[in-house]
């Protein structure tokens, strides 16, 4: 099983002195990056939150989209006296910030821009997003901060597999392992027979990229006849796209490693908005910098605790771009209770996928994570797949069609019908438990599915009105 050491869980809260998360030799095996602000106590925490909040109110107050609502309102760093008040600031949405294309939500002199990153488009027209000087340094703090939790330290190569570019992916966690002091190869994105033989001359014992990629090595290394398990490579820190449970355990097997997740998105800084730490249960938010609010998206009222609901979340302390209540369209759950690592944050638990991605098909909500959930589970499958939804007939008198198409396992494929009637059967069965939906299953060759050097699309949705 996977090698890397389990970090110890009690951190060495006295061996650093510094809330800069200076990460001298004697504190290599400390698995908190920066112990005063990770494991402060929850009321010391709240204050420096609600003060940051007065003065994130006052900084864009120079907006003029903010400045609006709060004069209409009334509102001003004044009215916030308690986290609630939270509740009295304006949403912040994707189709904000085009209106407002490219720097209405700039909050410093052009001049004082230091790097503009762009989201990857996944749903639509890119958005950019400025930082200032301190803006990056504060990303490569998060960014250390996440990975250190995930066991990085100072003497690891890491291969970062993480595309390089307007996507916050590579530079993000780029910096952020420089930070730590490890050793990096910016292998960008793609080639994954380069991949492989930088891996294998370098030795690289941590691998960054998103989670489909991983497999996507893994399969190229056998194609090349090499094992995956084999591969110098200990742990990884994946993210950029929704990913399931039993996708975690199928890239830790595939590659005997251990894998961590972690989450951010490029309107609230890139990656560094949480991750996890060596418990793997749930990714603490980095909430002495976002606020993180978990609400509902039809009624944008809060869920109760441990319920899955949108992330809305205010960047307390960004400089060029702070945004108030930024709506991600990202589905999870938070909690709060203590975590065996000492952190003290709020955790949040994997993104089920995001309200963009949601299917409805014949009245029922789909997430394609949901797919993989059930195809993880029969023997024989891989986690390739696409999901083609038709509406085919005529208009008004039609039904959602959905289409699973999955990859199969070379040792699954057989001459006998009985027997791949038999498993798409059983995968139509699995969907059905998880996602209470029917599906056609088409099973296809192995490798025979489009494979993805960044985020994977998993999804094709031919009925009318769909992108
Ligand atoms: P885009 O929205 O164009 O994909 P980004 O590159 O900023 O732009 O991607 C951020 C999005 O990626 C998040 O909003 C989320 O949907 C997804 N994402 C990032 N990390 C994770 C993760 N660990 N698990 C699930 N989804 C993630
Ligand atoms: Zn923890």
């Amino acid at each position: 099983m996977p090698t890397p050491e389990r970090m110890p869980s009690s951190q060495s809260l006295q061996s650093s002195s510094s809330s800069q998360g200076a990460f001298s030799s004697q504190t290599a095996s400390a698995s908190i990056w920066d112990p005063v602000a990770e494991t402060q106590a929850a009321e010391q925490r709240q204050a420096l939150q609600i003060e940051r909040l007065r003065a994130l109110v006052e900084r864009v107050a120079t907006v003029p989209f903010y400045r609006a609502y709060f004069e209409r309102q009334d509102l001003g760093p004044q009215r916030i006296r308690s986290l609630d008040d939270l509740r009295r600031l304006p949403f912040t949405t994707k189709d904000d910030l085009r209106r407002h294309h490219p720097f209405g939500f700039l909050t410093v002199p052009r001049a004082e821009v230091a790097r503009i990153h762009g989201s990857s488009g996944t749903t639509g027209t890119p958005t950019f997003v400025a930082y200032t000087k301190g803006d990056l340094a504060l990303w490569a703090d998060l960014c250390a901060r996440f990975l250190v939790a995930g066991g990085l330290q100072p003497q690891h190569t890491v291969q970062v597999a993480f595309g390089y570019g307007l996507f916050t992916g590579g530079f993000g966690l780029h910096y952020g392992i420089e930070r730590v002091g490890a050793a990096i190869i910016p292998a960008a994105a793609g080639n994954t027979r380069r991949q492989l033989t930088i891996m294998r001359d370098l030795d690289p014992e941590v691998l960054i990229c998103t989670p489909s990629y991983a497999l996507t090595i893994a399969d190229g290394a056998r194609e090349l006849g090499i094992d995956p398990r084999g591969l110098p490579i200990r742990f990884g820190h994946f993210g950029g796209e929704p990913w399931t449970e039993d996708l975690r355990l199928e890239i830790e097997q595939q590659l005997d490693i251990q894998a961590f997740n972690n989450y951010g998105l490029s309107e609230v800084i890139g990656p560094g908005v949480s991750g996890e730490c060596a418990e793997r249960n749930g990714m603490h938010i980095q909430d002495d910098h976002f606020l993180v609010e978990c609400l509902d998206p039809d009624t944008l009222e809060p869920v109760p605790e441990g319920e899955p609901g949108e992330l809305v979340i205010t960047t307390l302390t960004r400089e060029a771009m702070p945004l108030l209540r930024y709506r991600t369209r990202d589905i999870a759950r938070l909690y709060r209770g203590p975590c065996p690592c000492g952190r003290t944050s709020l955790r949040m638990s994997r993104i089920s996928g995001r309200s963009d991605d949601m299917l409805i098909i014949r009245g029922v909500n789909l997430f394609p994570s949901q797919i993989e959930e059930a195809l993880l589970r029969v023997e024989g499958t891989t986690a390739h797949y696409l999901i083609e939804v038709e509406r085919p007939g005529t208009p008004g008198r039609s039904m959602d069609e959905l289409t699973v198409k999955v990859e199969i396992q070379r040792e699954t494929f057989s001459d006998r019908m009985d027997r791949m009637q038999a498993l798409r059967d059983r995968i139509a069965q699995e969907i059905h438990a998880i996602a209470g939906i029917r599906a056609k299953v088409e099973l296809v060759e192995p490798r025979s599915l489009e494979r993805f050097v960044g985020k994977a699309k998993r999804v094709i949705d031919r009925r009318e009105g769909s992108d």
